[in-house]
């Protein structure tokens, strides 16, 4: 076994491997929460036509000097121009058209009078009869409640950037610009395999000395949340045949990506590294890192793989280290971690290893505070319940004083 690594080592190794997915192409309506694989440019003005951005009047503000209250300008009205029509009468000298919002601004105005600064009063069904003039009640200049064409986006101008994880918003600009499809970084498969002779699988009844598989559940939820689609294998038991055929069954289900958890570590029934040594390639790590066993990294047939711990904390925290750089460098995501500031309220021991300790946070005096959830074993599932971050306590550190700044990933970022 190799020599302790650090954890940006490790993650750094298995980075250099990882490359990022395809790309296909999609249907909008299916896109949310999907990673765009390309630049958007826009390839025409949003709006595409100059409009009104009130109800009111179009005017030429030449025409309205000194308007007031006092001394109302009187406009002939000689048209009426509802959003969606769009109108060829040009505004001339002394004239005005009535305007909706979103309407085309006609030739020949320059700006939107809103209806309150007029002496017009509108009625449900006056739209057959529009009045003959219009007072307007104060002076307004060029572009005055216009929006311009290309305002919002122009053409020739990149909307949005590759590695975007799609938002409505975000749909809301394809669908504006015409977009009916789009392309999309292809989401990582993620094959699971829970391993172990204690274990039972969800719902079914405990017998002596078993334990339910709650790590298969929990790797699937954080795929998810990374956009990956996971594929839970059914329980491998200790044995080198369940095990292998575990991991040919997975390969069958055309994984980007394959985690086992448990049989990783030196204990006698410890089967992972065997088969994955038969099928590929293996490396086990020595990570400076608290929790944390060996980290088994490898290449099953060409398909990357994590050989996690079986302690579900451990598990967890291995998983967000190593395995979610690879998962979001696969997805065409960002890679990046959602960490804050925090003071440490008491005074704690470490034994100088990177140590991911679970912490709850409290605001204070415009401060994160940072907080033990109590015991740190790597079996106490609950407490990453509990946790909003895991505190980071570099290398070589062993006393950390109260009131210590320290870094905390987020867990509820
Ligand atoms: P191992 O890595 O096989 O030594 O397992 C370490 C600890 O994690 C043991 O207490 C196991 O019972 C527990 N464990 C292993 N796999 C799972 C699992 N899928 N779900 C919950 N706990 C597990
Ligand atoms: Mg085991």
């Amino acid at each position: 076994m190799s020599e302790l690594m650090s954890v940006d080592d490790a993650v750094q190794r298995v980075l250099s491997r990882i490359r990022a997915l395809p790309s296909e192409e999609i249907g909008l309506v299916d896109a949310l929460g999907r990673v765009l694989a390309e630049d958007v440019i826009a390839e025409e003005n949003i709006p595409p036509f100059a409009n009104s951005s009130m109800d009111g009047y179009a005017v030429r503000s030449a025409d309205l000097a000194g308007a007031s209250w006092e001394h109302p300008v009187r406009l002939a009205v000689v048209d009426d121009i509802a959003a969606g029509r769009v109108s060829d009468r040009t505004i001339g000298a002394g004239e005005t058209a009535r305007i909706m919002t979103g309407a085309p601004l006609p030739p020949g105005a320059d700006a939107v009078v809103q209806v309150e600064l007029t002496d017009a009063t509108w009625t449900r069904d006056d739209t057959a009869s529009v009045m003959a003039s219009v007072g307007i009640l104060h002076s307004t200049s060029t572009g005055d409640n216009v929006r311009e064409a290309g305002e919002d986006m122009r053409a020739g101008q990149v909307v949005l950037h590759a590695g975007t994880v799609l938002r409505p918003q975000d749909m809301g600009v394809l669908v504006s610009l015409g977009h009916t499809h789009v392309r999309v970084v292809r989401q990582p498969r993620v094959a699971i395999i829970a391993t172990g002779d204690e274990l039972v699988d969800m719902g079914q009844p405990l017998g002596p000395g078993q334990i339910r598989n709650s790590n298969s559940y929990v790797v699937a939820g954080l795929v998810e949340q990374l956009g990956g689609v996971p594929i839970r294998l059914p329980i491998a038991g200790d044995q080198l045949d369940a095990v292998r055929e575990r991991f040919v069954e997975a390969l069958t289900a055309q994984p980007d990506l394959i985690i086992s958890t448990a049989g990783v570590s030196v204990g006698a029934h410890d089967l992972v590294r065997t088969v994955i040594e038969e099928l590929g390639e293996l490396s086990l790590w020595r990570v400076n890192l608290r929790p944390g066993k060996p980290l088994a990294y490898g290449h099953v047939r060409g398909v990357p793989f994590f050989g996690l711990p079986g302690n579900p904390v451990s598990t967890m925290v291995t998983f967000d280290l190593f395995v979610r750089p690879a998962l979001l460098k696969q997805a065409g995501r960002p890679i990046t971690v959602p960490v804050a500031k925090v003071i440490v309220n008491e005074e704690m021991e470490f034994d100088g290893r990177e140590t991911y300790m679970r912490v709850t946070l409290r605001e204070q005096d415009g401060a994160l505070i940072a907080e033990t959830t109590g015991t740190q074993s790597s079996g106490a599932l609950l407490s990453m319940v509990v946790a909003d971050g895991l505190l980071i306590v570099p290398a070589g550190v062993k006393h950390v004083a109260a009131g210590t700044e320290l870094s905390v990933r987020l867990l509820r970022a």
